[in-house]
């Protein structure tokens, strides 16, 4: 086994991957003005593993080698509390930002280790040996591996194959000798443009007439016929000063619309391909580790706002008010109430298939949806506390330029601050919660990971429900059995 430095990640992205950016094809990710940011943001990973300080928190040896602890298979709470907590150190290393190329990646080896079995058993395939030997080759190498699931979808009301187009969701167009052609298009593949590797699992439970879209398999990104259409949003910011954007001119992630033009991958990295009953109990296999790791990356942004709110009341002179007060006991309950949530539910995890741990589905769905149903009012808090200057004040060319600085130095001072020091603290605020980055921040919390509704279902889903109402029918004297069984 050898890890990588971030030098040799960052060369071997140098190959012949189709990317776009703006309608221009992109010759090279590592040199490109935007994404050359989200590939230096990624590189956080191999940099923290490489740091000494770190190197007990992203390093695990079982005997056979050195390896990236993203690749360790949960056994006990501990593997999972030690997985947590180095996502959340590599995110707040990040600027808030997840880092993810193999946070997403390794969430998906483990749903598909645990749904391999079971296909196996039913349709006499060899997707355990497959997928364990996919799994050895990306953490042997200490590759960089990005997840497409979601489809684009079309009309979300109609099945896949019920769709005016039938390329609305990856699907089989040919099964060959050595291997499947597959045609369609994912959207919002993160990291894709500098990951090494591209798994693809389905987007949802499919029945028998959508077999061809029960589809899983990984391919390296410069496939033949995959083309990246990278995601224009927010672009300038990670062109722009870092004065202005403390935060978003550093860090990045980049998103892809991801293309199947008719991609050939060869039979030894299909893990699934027409066994349509599995493709849900594969989607939520997945998920299930998804969302841990995405409970587990927003604990810094969630301490930022804190920090933020605490931070300008001192400087704004309103530390001491009743209101003020009374905000930051909510964001502070915001923030811990996930915190001991992510926590509890690493604690409590059930083994599964294939003697995987697996974080509690109740506790990671209640602290998902806590986190993106409770996270715009927390950016209004952090927004009231700050003031309107958030998005009135100066640009980085004001504050260099001394005929126009001495005036913000002055008309800027605050409580126990000159004015330069109190817009140094505004401007990292802007960028949290009155930017472009903080308007990603804002649709990441509420779609990434899935959406609000799926959370609420996983939880009704995961909710015991039977000895809460067998306490009310006892305390109410109710006699005759339940008819209807608990949720
Ligand atoms: C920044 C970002 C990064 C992401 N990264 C990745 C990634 O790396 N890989 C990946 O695979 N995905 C990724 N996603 C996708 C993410 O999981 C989806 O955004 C999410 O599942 C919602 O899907 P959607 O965006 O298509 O929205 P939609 O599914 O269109 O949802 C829009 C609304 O329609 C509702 N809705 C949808 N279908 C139905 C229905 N049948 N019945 C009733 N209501 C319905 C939803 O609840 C929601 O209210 C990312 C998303 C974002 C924003």
């Amino acid at each position: 086994m050898a890890l990588r430095t971030a030098e040799q990640y960052i060369q071997s992205l140098r190959d012949r991957r189709t990317v776009y950016f703006r309608g221009q094809q992109v010759a090279d990710v590592t040199t490109h003005p935007v994404i050359s940011v989200a590939v230096n943001h990624a590189a956080i990973d191999y940099r923290l593993a490489e740091d000494p300080s770190h190197r007990s928190l992203c390093v695990v040896n079982d005997g056979g080698g050195d390896y990236s602890r993203y690749y360790q298979i949960p056994r006990t709470p501990e593997d999972l509390l030690q997985r947590s907590a180095l996502i959340e150190l590599a995110t707040a290393e990040g600027g808030t930002l997840v880092v993810l190329i193999k946070e997403i990646g390794s969430d998906a080896l483990c749903g598909l280790l645990r749904v391999a079995a079971s296909v196996d058993e039913k349709h006499g395939t060899e997707y355990v040996r497959r997928v364990r030997t996919f799994r050895d080759y990306c953490c042997t190498n200490d590759l960089a591996v990005a997840v497409a699931q979601t489809d684009v979808k079309g009309d979300r009301s109609l099945a896949p194959s019920a769709q005016a187009d039938p390329d609305l969701h990856v699907h089989l167009v040919e099964r060959r000798s050595d291997g499947i052609v597959v045609r369609g298009a994912k959207a919002h593949t993160s990291v894709s443009t500098n990951a090494n590797e591209l798994i693809v699992l389905p987007t949802r439970a499919l029945g028998q007439a959508d077999r061809d879209y029960a589809v899983s398999f990984a391919i390296p990104l410069d496939t033949p016929g995959l083309v990246l259409l990278a995601s224009a949003y927010d672009s300038t910011a990670a062109q722009g000063s870092v004065v202005e954007h403390p935060i978003s001119a550093r860090h990045k992630m980049m998103e892809t619309t991801t293309v199947f033009d008719n991609v050939f991958v060869p039979w030894e990295r299909v893990f699934l391909c027409g066994e349509s009953e599995f493709a849900g109990p594969l989607a939520l296999a997945f998920v299930e580790h998804h969302r841990f790791t995405a409970i587990s990356y927003k604990l810094p942004l969630v301490d930022a706002l804190v920090g933020s709110a605490m931070m300008m009341a001192e400087v704004n002179g309103v530390a001491k008010a009743g209101h003020v007060r009374e905000k930051l006991v909510q964001l502070i309950s915001y923030a811990e109430t996930l915190r001991g949530l992510t926590r509890y539910a690493a604690m409590v995890a059930k083994p599964r298939e294939a003697g995987l741990l697996v974080p509690d589905p109740l506790y990671v769905n209640m602290a998902k949806y806590h986190f993106a149903h409770g996270y715009h009012e927390a950016i209004r808090h952090v927004q009231d506390i700050a003031g309107g200057s958030l998005v009135t004040g100066p640009g980085a060319e004001d504050l260099e330029k001394e005929e126009t600085a001495r005036y913000y130095e002055k008309y800027y001072a605050g409580h126990g601050v000159g004015g330069r020091e109190r817009l140094k603290a505004l401007m990292l605020v802007k960028d949290l919660v009155a930017s472009g980055f903080g308007a990603y921040q804002e649709v990441l919390a509420v779609h990434a990971e899935g959406s609000l509704e799926a959370e609420k279902m996983m939880v009704l889903r995961s909710y015991d429900g039977r000895p809460a109402t067998a306490y009310v029918r006892r305390l109410a004297g109710l006699t005759a059995p339940a008819a209807v069984e608990a949720l």
